[in-house]
């Protein structure tokens, strides 16, 4: 019997619709060709949920969610709802789908494709063969630790303030995906932490080595966080795969992905205990060129292919959109964000026909 995965899509906000429409007809395409099919159902989720509802995250959404193969994202945000109240907006949604879908590890490639060294603000020597992976935890750490608020002092001064907690569980589930990821890389894992100065960052590393000790084929490392952030950009080739906690990783790979020039060619994983994963692409929902048909949608269609490698085990259907995006790249086609001196520049929609017919004759 055919295989078919059902995913909840959902498009979003701003460019969100405009890429997630040609990244379907995208993986609509390489279904055909590698014989499973797809059950997409749309669904609200941000300020498109907020403007439906009331809220961004609707239960009925979370629930398709849960009960799908995967999650499918677009972006989310728009200037008309940065003065809602914190609860309505859109961003919350996604931090409610990460709780309520139990996703704690978030895997960001960054990896520096042949075709657009020269889009890198970094020389072609220190980025060329660039190729890692960031392993963020996502539900710990100082974002979500309690006490967290800001109170008032006996002499009127108002004082902010967040708790960095980490469990040896948490810290354990998450070194336990960065070894595995490890292990279908280059086998080299570095553990980046504060333990200079942080108690939490001491427990952190020595849970981590502890865990390694279950990975021996896989060679550890750790670094202060303010050692690696020097090291992203000196030399990033020596880096393989990078696991830490939610505050440093939400700083190093965003820093990382900007080794390799557009944030519109980066996709995204968030995984739990299971196989079920969120995709979506690391930048947000680009209202300044949203409705344009100018959004790359490479990061979208990129995000298509890491679902299929892994959380539905179709790793020859995840290699055949990837080559195609190489092949279109070596055609010569850019949108406007990654285009170069002669260069053709495509709009969103025809960037995307390119990849699915490239996906189609391969
Ligand atoms: P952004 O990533 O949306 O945009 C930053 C810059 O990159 C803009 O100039 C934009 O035009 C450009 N850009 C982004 N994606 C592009 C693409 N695919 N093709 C071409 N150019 C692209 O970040 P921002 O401007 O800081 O945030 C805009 C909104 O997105 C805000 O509401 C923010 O909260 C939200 N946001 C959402 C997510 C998410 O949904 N995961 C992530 C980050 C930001």
């Amino acid at each position: 019997m055919t295989q078919t995965y059902s995913i909840a899509v959902i498009p979003g906000d701003g460019i969100g619709p405009e890429i997630i429409s040609v990244a379907l007809d995208t993986l609509r395409e390489v279904s055909r060709k590698f014989d499973f099919e797809w059950a997409f159902t749309e669904a609200p989720v941000g300020g498109a949920a907020y403007d439906l509802t009331g809220d961004p995250l609707p239960p009925e959404t979370l629930a398709l969610c849960q009960k799908s193969d995967s999650v499918f994202l677009g972006a989310v945000g728009g200037l008309q709802y940065d003065n809602l109240p914190n609860d309505k907006r859109p961003e919350r949604a996604l931090l409610g789908l990460r709780s309520g879908l139990e996703l704690f590890a978030n895997l960001r490639p960054a990896k520096i494709l042949p075709q657009l060294i020269e889009s890198s603000s970094l020389k072609r020597e220190v980025v060329e063969g660039v190729d890692l992976m960031v392993v963020r935890e996502l539900t710990g750490g100082i974002y979500f630790g309690q006490p967290k608020g800001i109170s008032i002092e006996s002499n009127g001064e108002r004082k902010g303030f967040n708790t960095m907690v980490y469990r040896e569980s948490e810290i354990e589930r998450i070194a336990k995906v960065a070894f595995e990821t490890a292990i279908k890389r280059g086998k080299r894992l570095l553990s980046v932490d504060k333990a200079n100065v942080l108690e939490v960052s001491q427990l952190w590393r020595e849970v981590v080595s502890r865990v390694g000790k279950d990975y021996p084929q896989v060679e550890l490392s750790h670094m202060y966080v303010d050692n690696c952030a020097m090291q992203l950009v000196r030399w990033p080739k020596q880096f393989d795969v990078i696991v830490t906690g939610n505050l440093f990783g939400d700083i190093l790979s965003d820093e990382a992905s900007m080794l390799t020039g557009s944030i519109g060619m980066l996709p995204s994983a968030s995984m739990g205990l299971g196989s079920l994963g969120m995709y979506e692409p690391v930048h947000g929902s680009a209202p300044d060129i949203a409705g344009q048909d100018k959004a790359n949608p490479l990061a979208q269609i990129l995000s298509g292919a890491m679902m299929l490698q892994y959380s539905l085990k179709q790793p020859e259907a995840a290699k055949a959109i990837e080559n195609a995006v190489l092949t279109v790249l070596d055609q010569g086609y850019r949108t406007g964000d990654i285009m170069s001196p002669g260069m053709k520049q495509v709009g969103c929609k025809e960037m995307g026909a390119l990849v699915t017919d490239a996906v189609r004759s391969s």
